[in-house]
């Protein structure tokens, strides 16, 4: 094989983009990393630099006991460049690793511009490129882009909206107060698929006020879509799920009527309807996650915790995942990657970053490095790399290349991706703890196993 026919192209200098082509150029292949910034802008991104941090400047937990944390200590094992400059460039954030986003991005983008296997190319990938590519343009992947991405995988593997409703840790919910049951199924309640929390009329119209009045994430000028709640396009652009706390802004009884609709349940300890009702779908197969269904939020996330908590059943409530509504395109994962992040379809073209549908900064590095070593494997014909899914970075490739179609949505790290434990561990942080030593030895293990290199 020529030198030429091993040269990658990458499509995006983010942050999956700018660590797939560092690790690909430390191990001598030549890249082409293409970026349209400054020439074509996002809408979010603000400056001409590689891995901008769109939004908040934390990266989450670094505690090894929390997923998050465990992620980021996965990726120092496996030798991130962008994790060992987020270190570089941390700022004082108790048990968070959050940085100085302009000196983090800086840093990222001195090192790719004078690498010298690294051809920067500053301009917008119009097509899908030929040869050895990894695409990486993000949650806001350019237009054009984006109808060669509907083409090649078909109008309905590829969505450009997030109308995702938080999850929560079943143990955290009161079961005093929630109780399962499935709607209309009077006789079976103990066994119902659902659990739901029921409310009094006074809570109701406590909550629905709060609803009203809570602070909103500040929509961009590109996603007004997401307010006026319309179809737009021919392909799947969000479809007319509002907000719960625009639906709660147009009446009273909307919520009652809607998503919060009672009919067919009793609450067992009254034997009555309740006024209303929030129902909780099982969300995993362990079943210690459950999605509050229809409940697609764009309240930030210190009043989802605030306000959700005053549902009857959810006062303690943990938040695996919040909601969230904003532009996001991502491609259907589970119908058309493997979990080596390579495309069915064709072999050599890879996807990282948040267009596989992983969540956050942590996730979306992890996916450049994991794109990019599986490429320089099969470009050096050896088997890709299917991490164990008791790793966080198996576990959450395994969920977006395997999960069901149905509500496919994108995903961060979490535990509840994480097959139990052998043993039963009721204290959360020590269960926590197991989880994570079991993952970082599985890592090393898998790493001995498939002779690659870890630190
Ligand atoms: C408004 C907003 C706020 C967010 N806030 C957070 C947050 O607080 N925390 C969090 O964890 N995640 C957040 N995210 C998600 C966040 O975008 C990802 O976690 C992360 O930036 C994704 O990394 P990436 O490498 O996939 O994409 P990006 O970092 O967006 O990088 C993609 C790059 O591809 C370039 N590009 C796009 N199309 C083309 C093309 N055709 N040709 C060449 N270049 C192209 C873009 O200019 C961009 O530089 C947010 C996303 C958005 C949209």
């Amino acid at each position: 094989m020529t030198d030429e026919s091993k040269r990658i192209t990458i499509v995006g200098a983010g942050l999956a983009g700018s660590e797939a082509a560092w690790q690909l150029a430390e191990r001598g292949f030549p890249v082409r990393l293409y970026e349209m910034r400054p020439t074509v802008q996002t809408g979010a991104h603000e400056s001409d630099k590689f891995a901008e941090l769109v939004c908040s400047n934390s990266l989450g937990s670094n505690l090894f006991n929390r997923a998050s944390g465990l992620l980021k200590t996965e990726l120092r094992t496996l030798g991130s460049l962008l994790i060992s400059l987020a270190d570089e460039t941390a700022l004082p954030a108790g048990g968070a690793l959050a940085v100085d986003r302009a000196s983090f991005s800086e840093k990222v983008t001195k090192i790719i511009s004078n690498h010298p296997k690294i051809e920067v190319i500053r301009q917008e990938v119009l097509e899908i490129p030929e040869g050895p590519t990894i695409i990486s343009s993000g949650p806001l992947t350019s237009a054009k882009l984006s109808q060669q991405l509907s083409k090649f995988f078909g109008h309905k593997n590829l969505f450009f909206f997030d109308a995702i409703a938080p999850i929560i840790y079943s143990d955290s919910i009161d079961l005093n107060i929630a109780f399962r049951a499935s709607r209309y199924d009077h006789e079976n309640n103990e066994n119902g698929d659902y659990i739901n929390c029921p409310f009094s009329r006074s809570e109701y119209d406590v909550f629905v006020n709060s609803l009203r009045n809570a602070e909103r994430i500040q929509l961009k000028s590109f996603e007004e879509e997401i307010n006026r709640g319309v179809s737009a396009g021919s392909a799947t652009f969000f479809e007319g799920c509002l907000p719960i706390e625009v639906l709660a802004s147009r009446g009273q009884e909307a919520l009652a009527f809607g998503p919060l609709r009672p009919v067919g349940l009793r609450d067992p300890r009254s034997s009555k309807r309740p006024h209303a009702v929030l129902q909780l779908r099982q969300d995993n197969l362990a079943g210690d996650l459950y999605n509050m269904v229809g409940f697609q939020t764009n309240l930030t996330f210190s009043e989802q915790k605030r306000i959700f908590r005053q549902i009857p059943g959810l006062a303690n409530a943990e938040f695996a995942r919040f909601g969230q509504m904003h532009r996001n395109t991502f491609i259907a994962s589970p119908l058309v990657l493997k979990p080596s992040l390579n495309t069915i379809k064709r072999n050599d073209l890879f996807f990282a970053g948040q267009i596989t549908g992983v969540e956050g900064y942590a996730g979306n590095i992890a996916t450049g490095l994991i794109a990019a070593r599986n490429m320089a494997r099969i470009l050096t014909s050896k088997e890709p790399l299917v991490f164990p899914v008791f790793t966080m970075i198996g576990s959450l490739l395994n969920y977006i290349t395997q999960a069901s179609m149905k509500d496919f949505q994108p995903m961060k790290a979490n535990f509840g991706l994480f097959p139990k434990l052998e043993d039963k561990i009721k204290n959360k942080n020590e269960r926590y703890q197991k989880f994570s030593e079991r993952a970082l030895s599985n890592l090393i293990n898998y790493c001995q196993m498939m002779g690659e290199p870890f630190l």
